[in-house]
């Protein structure tokens, strides 16, 4: 399996000097199997960026999961070029609880939100699926787990010979309402050979922030360290961190964590396992 970030920023893009480490976009992973198929997770700002990667190298065939609609996970969506070529099938799943992936992208380019063209008029088709809990995607093994976060939002678990890749974002493992107990999640991450989870917070900004629906970066070592997770990134960072603060924050944890791997994502990290 390959993955790529291409947005690891939480809630809102942002730009400048601050943040040219770890980049501004917001969510959007993009996975390869063994066989080079093509899934992406979320459209954040960053499904932009791998839009002429993908038409370049003539994929397309795609699947598009969104772990939730948050506007942070699907703002990047219009703008995502092989929606607009017509050899493009395009098979999308999502949560369908409270909402669904064909009625949440319709709204968001309805008028006035969204100029001259609609979801109908995108050019390439659209097939949209239920996200189970356990299922085959393009030859990958995906399980799906509910998070911690306000709105139904799902963690996913890819795996393929033997090798799992876990990404859980946005979940808050801490959260006084819990859809999800934590030992769930630990059974969840179980021996994966990489946890992408979402760490907006330190111990002191989460006090602030509790129901929220995001992690702190402690909690999520220490969920890696239950789960026997060698490699740990951290992701969705919040939209006020900077690099320098980013920076201070994995130093601060992996010098307390030295037997684990501790990164956070950046655009552009690429995994191979
Ligand atoms: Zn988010
Ligand atoms: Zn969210």
């Amino acid at each position: 399996m390959f993955l790529k970030i291409y947005g690891a920023r939480g809630s809102i893009p942002v730009s400048g000097t601050a943040y040219t480490k770890y980049g501004g976009n917001t969510t959007c992973l993009y996975i390869e199997n063994s066989a080079g198929n093509s899934i992406i997770v979320d459209a954040g700002s960053g499904i932009r960026d791998l839009g002429p990667f993908l038409i370049k190298n003539e994929k397309f065939d795609l699947t598009l999961i969104f772990t939730h609609y948050h506007w942070d996970h699907i703002q990047g969506f219009p703008f995502f070029g092989p929606a607009y070529f017509k050899n493009t099938v395009m098979t999308i799943y999502g949560p369908t609880r409270e909402s669904n992936a064909r009625k949440t992208l319709s709204y968001q380019m309805t008028k006035p939100y969204f100029p001259t063209i609609s979801l109908n008029d995108m050019p390439a088709r659209f097939v949209f699926k239920e996200l189970k809990s356990n299922q085959k995607i393009n030859r990958l093994t995906v399980r799906a787990i509910f998070n911690n976060h306000p709105n139904e939002t799902r963690g996913l678990k890819f795996i393929e010979n033997g090798k799992a890749i876990v990404s859980l974002s946005d979940n808050e493992l801490a959260a006084p309402k819990k859809q999800t107990n934590y030992i769930k999640f630990v059974q969840f991450v179980k021996n994966a050979d990489v946890m992408i989870h979402d760490a907006a917070y330190t111990d002191d900004t989460y006090k602030t922030h509790v129901g929220w629906g995001h992690s702190t970066f402690a909690q999520v070592v220490q969920l890696a360290r239950d789960g026997g997770v060698q490699r740990v990134i951290f992701t969705h960072h919040d939209h006020t961190s900077s690099d320098q603060f980013i920076d201070n924050q994995v130093k601060r944890i992996a010098d307390s964590n030295p037997d684990i791997r501790v990164e956070a994502a950046f655009e552009g990290m690429e995994i191979s396992i």
